[in-house]
């Protein structure tokens, strides 16, 4: 989950002007911020925790914070009176889900999760294959630290969602350019996390791609979080650009997962 919201942070600032390098300094820029990939990731960090209502929790943190770039048809749902999906395969699904990938005891469990968080807006195929992809993605290298090749996840997930993986970074880097969905992100994003070295250096491979940058990060995040742990300090370089409200969720969610919060841990 704070890898997600990391991978927000830090490619917040390159949205709109894409980075296409992995040297961008510093890593967290001054003006780095939350946007709303990390408000609907605590979103349903607060459903899973107090058995909330997925359409209450997400209008009530998108009200508590309403300037965060929402996409237009999403604002629309979520500052009307609808409540119904609306067809969408936007890469919000996947943005989103890491929470569930770090409390759900099994895939079973994270695919009926993942759904139930999806289904309340992208209803779509491919948005709820893009949110059930990254789960997996999730899931399958936390279990991979002690079982799974990066080959053998990249398979499983090729063979379980049809995504194309064979390319590397630096063969999608030329001609990627800004994409919404979640068949032009997810499995980008599955990429840069699978090849990385290190925490750090999946979201800099996300940013590095240009486009969505802050929505390629946080889903990049959020697997390369269950691949690598997030460092102590880029833990706390979120803290401090988090609210109050959302540091409490965190915390209690890590609590839930029975793990600690990686900015209170000691390295
Ligand atoms: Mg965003």
């Amino acid at each position: 989950m704070i890898g997600a919201i990391a991978g927000d942070i830090i490619g917040s600032v390159y949205e709109f002007d894409p980075a296409k390098t992995k040297d961008f300094q510093p890593l967290f820029h001054p003006r780095a911020h939350f946007t709303d990939d990390t408000v609907l990731t605590v979103a349903v960090a607060d459903s899973l925790l107090h058995d909330r209502d997925p359409v209450a929790a997400f209008k009530d943190w998108g009200h508590r914070y309403p300037d965060c770039g929402w996409g237009g048809t999403f604002a629309y749902w979520l500052f009307s009176d609808r409540t119904e999906p609306y067809g969408s395969f936007g890469n919000g699904a996947a943005m989103r889900i890491s929470p569930v990938g770090l409390v759900a005891g099994s895939l079973d469990r994270a695919h009926a999760l993942s759904d139930r968080f999806t289904r309340i807006t992208h209803d779509h195929p491919e948005g709820l294959k893009g949110a059930a992809a990254t789960v997996t993605a999730i899931l399958l290298c936390r279990k991979g630290k002690s079982t799974l090749t990066c080959e053998e996840i990249r398979c499983l997930i090729e063979v379980g969602y049809g995504y194309d993986l064979s390319r590397s970074v630096a063969q999608i880097r030329p001609g990627y350019g800004f994409d919404e969905t979640c068949q032009g992100t997810v499995p980008e994003a599955i990429t840069c996390a699978l090849e990385a070295s290190d925490f750090e250096d999946a979201v800099r491979n996300a940013v590095s791609l240009g486009g969505d940058a802050d929505t390629l990060g946080a889903i990049t995040g959020g697997i390369a979080e269950a691949r690598f742990g997030v460092p102590r300090v880029i833990a706390e370089e979120v803290r401090k650009r988090l609210p109050q409200d959302m540091q409490e969720i965190m915390e209690a969610l890590y609590e839930r997962a029975g793990t600690a919060c990686p900015w209170q841990t000691s390295t």
